[in-house]
């Protein structure tokens, strides 16, 4: 992998960040990320028989992550700024008062949340700033194995985040943000099982609660985007949303990613774990719930999550009517119909 970075460094095609006379704090962050995306992206390199892969750490200080095609080289990086502002916030602080989640449930579901919590080799803050970087990973990743299976020919790169400065509106660009966005979901979802399975006591409302965890971390990210605050390192933090639309700019509405990543990790989760009988509504007050507790306490007396479900309810018709023009685009799509077929994906 880093025979190739170094010849693009060298013929001055991309610009790494260089870390390594910083902090000691900050060199040790920057490691921990640089080591988790580039792990990630050798093991689902080989299982999908890639070359020419390679990460890297881009010059930038706002939060973003990229796949990229370069002359024939098959990119995913992060902007410097990215473990320095997804650290910030998935700080313990802001996780201090998660356990309450456990009371909003019924008995057994409570019971396994406590359990988690006690649980010496579990750490909340930990998984839920895992989950989310399983989830831009496995986002960035898609789009890889989009620009090959429509073995494009010229150069292209995707950025994660809204561009709403190039009003580039594209059907097709929007369908495979969307297609994107449930392949990393699932990847969350495989993610948070594989934690399950190393749990010493294992049970099923455990795995539920870890779902949920999981599914809330993915919320939290895209939220936190979505109110703007991802970029802002103050601790006083300004909300600015961006309204609602459909066809416009460079991805899918925060809203309508949120709605479309929900929906389809619960049909996941109900097709691979058919006896947790997954409640949708126990999902969802849990994700919520979870959610809430975080933001009450990044962003005291702003009620952010009420914002959030008040978007949602306003939006509702029009949130489901474009995922599913979304859908059904996606689903003739060359590219991802390959994939699908691929995977043995049903759809
Ligand atoms: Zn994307």
């Amino acid at each position: 992998m880093d025979d190739i970075k170094e010849i693009l460094i060298e013929k001055g095609i991309i610009k790494v960040f260089d870390y390594q006379e910083l902090d000691t704090d900050l060199i040790d962050t920057y490691n921990y990320f640089e080591n988790k995306f580039q792990e990630l992206y050798q093991c689902k390199a080989d299982i999908f028989h890639l070359d020419n892969c390679f990460f890297y750490i881009s010059n930038s200080y706002r939060c973003n992550a990229f796949a990229g095609r370069i002359e024939n080289h098959n990119i995913i990086g992060i902007t410097n700024g990215y473990p320095v502002l997804i650290k910030d916030k998935f700080n313990d602080n802001f996780f201090s008062n998660s356990l309450c989640i456990a009371f909003l449930n019924k008995k057994s579901i409570s019971d396994a949340y406590c359990d988690l919590h006690e649980d010496q080799n579990f750490k909340l803050n930990e998984f839920v700033l895992n989950c989310s970087i399983e989830y831009t990973f496995g986002h960035e990743f898609q789009h890889i194995l989009q620009f090959n299976s429509s073995k494009i020919s010229k150069d292209a790169l995707y950025s994660e985040n809204l561009d709403i400065i190039n009003n580039d509106f594209n059907l097709k660009k929007h369908t495979w943000e969307f297609d994107a966005d449930r392949m990393a979901s699932y990847e969350v979802l495989k993610y948070a099982f594989s934690v399950y399975t190393n749990l010493k006591n294992k049970d099923n409302e455990k795995l539920k609660c870890l779902f949920y965890i999981a599914l809330a971390s993915i919320v939290i990210t895209k939220n936190l985007f979505y109110f703007g605050v991802m970029n802002q390192f103050n601790q006083e933090y300004t909300i600015n949303k961006q309204d609602f639309y459909t066809k416009q700019f460079s991805h899918p509405h925060p809203l309508v990613r949120i709605f479309n990543i929900i929906d389809y990790f619960y049909d996941n989760v109900k097709d691979d774990f058919p006896k947790l009988e997954i409640d949708s509504q126990e999902l969802f007050n849990n994700v919520l719930g979870i959610s809430t507790l975080y933001f009450n306490n990044l962003i005291p007396n702003q009620n952010v999550m009420e914002n959030f479900n008040q978007d949602i309810k306003d939006n509702i018709d029009e949130i489901y009517r474009y995922s599913q023009e979304l859908y059904d685009f996606a689903i003739k799509d060359k590219s991802i119909k390959k994939l699908l077929k691929k995977r043995g994906i049903k759809f």
